[in-house]
């Protein structure tokens, strides 16, 4: 490797924590606890900063806060354009200060600064301003019945929205989920996920400097059990949105199931294929296969981590991704050039590398790496395995790291059926020329995204979501809208049905 980032003096991060308290009726506030925990940098694992804990007494406070600025306060009764306007201001702000927020983005979570800067706060800017042209497109219908009646249905607010987002791409998903509830008008309690909380306070403190009124978006930073599970069993909480792992989100349904039924949209693991057939350009294949799973460290939820690869150019794909991967620039998230950077903190990489013990123990063929890089913080060598088999348990567990693991398949109907055969079905990438197959493939996949000689595109306007234990629900698009919306019907006799 061209560096041994765990072992150099990590470069200093262009920006100041601004923010580390409770955001609550526009004020950031300490935690009613008083406690606090750190955020660490996953480079060293040193602490950054000491964040305001929040728990279920916060949760408390920030929820009725939450009800009153949607019983009482404007912004559900302010004009949609006027909702619009303030979200395009604060897309302005976001771009404005894209490199504070990048920077803190990439001290936070580990990633390389130059994939921060260049995909994660364009697309969260981007997914704002799409959401704020939104705000004033929403409407109810007019639908005929039998009968003398007329019939509306009312596309309402929903209310309060519980929101608990992870710490892959804390941004990002601060605007996938923010974005969609404030443009149909609701408030907001936003629970960040512990290991990331920087990013969504510096940029919910931007909103309201673009005037969004106090007390409609709440961030408090916490623990999942704790601060989490206090929002997802809210009796005041009208709805929940939930990303991360497909255990938690089992947790998360069942609190909403015994605590006020409240609907809940889950965004899960997966065990996404990537399908590479044999009248595929191999160095396209191997290239996009290679960033489809070590894009983010690994730690993408669809990440294509099962790649399936025809037996007709299977021992030249593994040779070139043997390849790729050892070209693969790991270090310091601040420096240049760097593609990878640290996993997000000690105990994913134990995982990880725990991950890797269990390939070799299987039997597993270890292409490349397997191993820490450097001596310090959570630095994880690209690694590859060939010869794969299905039943292995790094073919069938979310990994969630630089772990690429290539399977060989001879037919269409064969690699359809062992992509199939998972709990998950998030995404799934196919490399082919043949208009055929690649249609075939798309069909055949259950999963809620195919990316077809592409991966990893995640344009604001295309939905987004699991089949099976991967999730329920849809973000992103039109559909993310639905998630933040009540439909009420309104039945009126008509006196002259002629009319
Ligand atoms: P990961 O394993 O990737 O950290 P999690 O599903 O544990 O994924 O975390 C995603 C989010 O869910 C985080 O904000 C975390 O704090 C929260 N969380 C974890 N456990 C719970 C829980 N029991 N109840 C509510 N939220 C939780």
């Amino acid at each position: 490797f061209s560096t041994e980032p765990g072992d150099e003096e990590p470069i200093k991060p262009p920006v100041e924590v601004k923010y580390t308290q409770l955001l609550i009726n526009g004020n950031f506030v300490d935690a009613a606890s008083g406690k606090t925990f750190p955020t660490a940098d996953p480079r060293t694992g040193e602490v950054i900063a000491r964040v305001a804990e929040g728990d279920e007494e916060d949760i408390n406070r920030a929820v009725a806060a939450a009800r009153r600025a949607f019983d009482e306060g404007p912004w559900p009764r302010m004009t949609a354009y006027e909702r619009c306007r303030v979200l395009l201001r604060f897309a302005d702000l976001m771009e404005r200060h894209a490199d504070e927020i990048a920077a803190l983005e990439s001290w936070d979570g580990g990633k390389p600064l130059e994939q921060t800067a260049r995909a994660e706060v364009p697309m969260a800017t981007r997914c704002m301003r799409y959401y704020a042209g939104w705000a004033d497109k929403i409407h109810g219908l007019v639908v005929p019945a039998d009968g003398p009646h007329h019939v509306q249905v009312l596309h309402e607010l929903i209310g309060v929205a519980g929101q608990i987002i992870p710490w892959n791409f804390p941004l990002l998903m601060f605007a996938w989920k923010v974005g969609p509830a404030l443009a149909c008008g609701n408030a907001v309690v936003l629970k960040t996920a512990e290991q990331t909380p920087l990013s969504a306070l510096y940029v919910a403190s931007l909103l309201h400097e673009a005037g969004l009124p106090d007390g409609v978006l709440k961030v408090v930073p916490g623990f999942g059990p704790t601060a989490g599970g206090a929002l997802a069993s809210h009796m005041g909480v009208d709805k929940l949105a939930f990303t991360g792992s497909t255990g938690t989100g089992k947790i998360i349904l069942e609190l909403s199931a015994r605590s006020n039924l409240k609907p809940v949209t889950l965004e899960l693991g997966g065990k996404s294929p990537f399908i590479v057939m044999d009248d595929a350009d191999v160095d396209q294949a191997v290239e996009l296969a290679h960033q489809a799973l070590f894009f983010n460290q690994g730690q993408c939820c669809c990440a294509g981590s099962r790649t399936f690869v025809h037996e007709r150019v299977y021992d030249e794909f593994v040779e070139k991704s043997k390849a790729r991967a050892e070209r693969r620039v790991v270090g310091d998230p601040f420096k240049k050039g760097v593609e990878q950077g640290p996993q997000i903190d000690g105990q994913q990489f134990k995982k990880i590398l725990g991950y890797v013990k269990s390939g070799v123990d299987g039997g597993a063929t270890l292409v490349t790496g397997g191993d820490r890089v450097g001596s310090r913080g959570f630095y994880v060598q690209p690694t590859v395995f060939a010869d794969v088999q299905d039943e292995m348990k790094i073919a069938q567990e979310e990994i969630f790291g630089p772990i690429q693991s290539i399977l060989k398949f001879r037919e269409v109907g064969e690699v359809v059926r062992r992509a199939n055969a998972t709990h998950y079905g998030l995404a799934a990438g196919v490399f082919t020329t043949s208009l055929d197959t690649a249609n075939t493939l798309a069909r055949a996949l259950r999963v809620g995204s195919v990316w077809v000689n592409c991966y990893d595109v995640f344009d604001a306007a295309i939905p987004f979501g699991g089949y099976k234990m991967s999730g329920i629900g849809r973000e992103k698009g039109a559909y993310s809208l639905r998630n933040y919306l009540q439909t009420k019907a309104v039945v009126t006799p008509l006196n002259d049905p002629a009319w």
